[in-house]
């Protein structure tokens, strides 16, 4: 076992996990330290996102999707199945197939790249020293020294004292990825970006799924006319989504939860079979020993760092869901590339004003950049062009026409300051867009690209081109 790395890493997420590479990659002696262990109780690497976040709610949505299309859309296709019926067990375990070879995938890019996996929990000494605590009983704890430390130790849900989570009757994220039957009716506190996709998942397989929302506005960070035209289309698919609802209180006996909440008109009260509390997620630096080391934490516990990822202790770094910003598995990714370079001695940079969102409901939700709130708050110049997705051919040919795609662009300049998209793959056209900020593109250059026919990709052609009123399908 060595002693000495030039930079250990705590935290084998994307952030963690990425940083890792991008140091050897750059010739640096790297090693990171992973605590996780699977359901079977082996050692993980990949973090939240591949085990418990990203992967496998993406695995069950897209599941839950194809049943969904068969009961719902096939027969206007033509299509008719004779009666599609749902195997939970299979579509859990098919989920923990991909979430396990894309893990093991990750401990195959190590060895490649020649990364040492310390397999414990990481505790700071001060120092630029590290007590490793491993997973396996096996040995007992040790000390190593990194000339550099990059803290990348994500986050875990937002636990609330109305709704103490006991991952049989009253979930978090974690154990509504893991439900092996669809329960009958489920209550999923918080209408954000990960109780919206949980809560698709168990409607689309027949669950009646109520949700409670403390805030009164509907998703009230995206723009306002995308959240408005997404809430009708979510109620349409039977979510039960109350707003102005916060949650006072559960019980449980053995087979449901009562969940008690105040909206507008009073006290309410609800019987759920399960409930998943999603409520946020909350940095995870717990047993790092933060406080001994003397490493700064804001209000919020998230780590302190500078523009270069600097936390106040000299040579410790943190990145990804553990310091401030968007909690997004690219962000951490792309902070891990940045912070590696930067220990390398070159410039690494994100562009924290092209970060993409995505909520993976049906329509999907995307965005970059300014909402329209943001520019009205603002000064106010600036253009809009919006296309919906029912003139689109291809959008027509999938039976997938709810939606629109919104190109937001300054008045004086033209430069693109937002584009959102509700709509059929929105994760994906949303690249192009992306792509538009990070070039400081115009509307007009969107306009004058030459987008294949028919594709969805269209409308983001079409929303350009009405920015300028010269739209030609619409
Ligand atoms: P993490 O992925 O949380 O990894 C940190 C790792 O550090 C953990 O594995 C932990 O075990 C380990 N660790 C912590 N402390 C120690 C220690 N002291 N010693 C050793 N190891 C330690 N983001 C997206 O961009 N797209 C999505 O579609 C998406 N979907 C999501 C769905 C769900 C249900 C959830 C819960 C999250 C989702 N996210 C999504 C968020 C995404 O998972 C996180 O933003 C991302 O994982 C953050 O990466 P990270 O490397 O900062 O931390
Ligand atoms: P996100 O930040 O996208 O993960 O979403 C979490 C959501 O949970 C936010 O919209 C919060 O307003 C909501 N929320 C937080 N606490 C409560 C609560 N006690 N009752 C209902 N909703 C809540």
């Amino acid at each position: 076992m060595k002693k000495n790395y030039d930079v250990i890493v705590i935290g084998g997420g994307p952030g963690g996990y990425v940083a890792a590479i991008r140091c050897a990659q750059l010739g640096l002696d790297a090693a990171c330290v992973e605590s996780r262990l699977d359901d079977s109780g082996k050692p993980a690497l990949g973090g939240t996102c591949l085990n418990v976040g990203c992967i496998p709610s993406k695995a069950l949505l897209d599941s839950s999707h194809h049943y969904a299309f068969l009961k719902q859309k096939a027969a206007e296709h033509g299509i008719n199945t004779g009666g599609a019926s749902i195997d939970m067990r299979k579509m859990i375990s098919r989920k923990n197939t991909i979430v396990k070879t894309l893990t093991q995938g990750i401990a195959g890019l190590f060895k490649k790249n020649k990364v040492e996996w310390l397999q414990g929990h990481a505790r700071l000494l001060g120092d630029k020293q590290l007590e490793i605590k491993p997973t396996a009983d096996d040995g007992g704890a040790y000390k190593i020294k990194g000339k550099h430390i990059v803290i990348a130790t994500g986050s875990a849900p937002t636990a609330i004292p109305p709704a103490p989570v006991d991952q049989k009757l009253i979930l978090d994220s974690t154990g509504a990825l893991a439900l092996a039957e669809v329960p009958k009716t489920l209550g999923v506190i918080g209408a954000g970006v990960i109780g919206l996709e949980l809560g698709s998942v168990w409607s689309r397989v027949g669950s009646k799924v109520i949700m409670l929302e403390a805030m009164d506005e509907f998703l009230s960070p995206v723009d306002r006319q995308i959240a408005a035209e997404a809430e009708k289309v979510l109620r349409k698919q039977g979510l039960d989504i109350r707003l102005g609802a916060k949650v006072t209180g559960t019980g449980t006996n053995n087979h449901e939860v009562t969940v008690t909440y105040e909206d507008k008109d009073g006290a309410q009260s609800l019987k759920v079979d399960k409930l998943i509390v999603a409520v946020g997620r909350a940095p995870n630096t717990a047993g790092l020993g933060a406080a001994e080391a003397g490493l700064a934490l804001d209000p919020r516990g998230r780590v302190k760092i500078d523009a270069r990822y600097q936390t106040n202790l000299p040579g410790v770094y943190a990145i990804g869901d553990v310091v401030a910003g968007p909690m997004l598995a690219h962000k951490a990714a792309e902070e891990g590339v940045a912070v590696a370079e930067r220990i390398a001695g070159k410039a690494g940079r994100l562009n924290y004003d092209a970060i993409p969102w995505v909520i993976y409901t049906w329509p999907e939700i995307a965005w970059v950049g300014k909402t329209e709130q943001e520019l009205k708050s603002g000064d106010g110049r600036y253009k809009a062009g919006v296309f919906p997705f029912l003139a689109s051919g291809r959008a027509r040919a999938l039976g997938d026409t709810v939606g629109m795609v919104k190109v937001l662009s300054d008045a004086n300049t033209d430069r693109v300051l937002g584009i959102h998209i509700l709509g059929p793959s929105a994760s994906e056209l949303i690249a192009e867009a992306v792509l538009a900020l990070e070039f400081d593109a115009s509307a007009e250059d969107l306009a004058y690209t030459i987008h294949a026919h028919p594709t969805l990709a269209e409308a983001l052609h079409e929303a350009a081109l009405t920015v300028d009123k010269r739209g030609l399908h619409f």
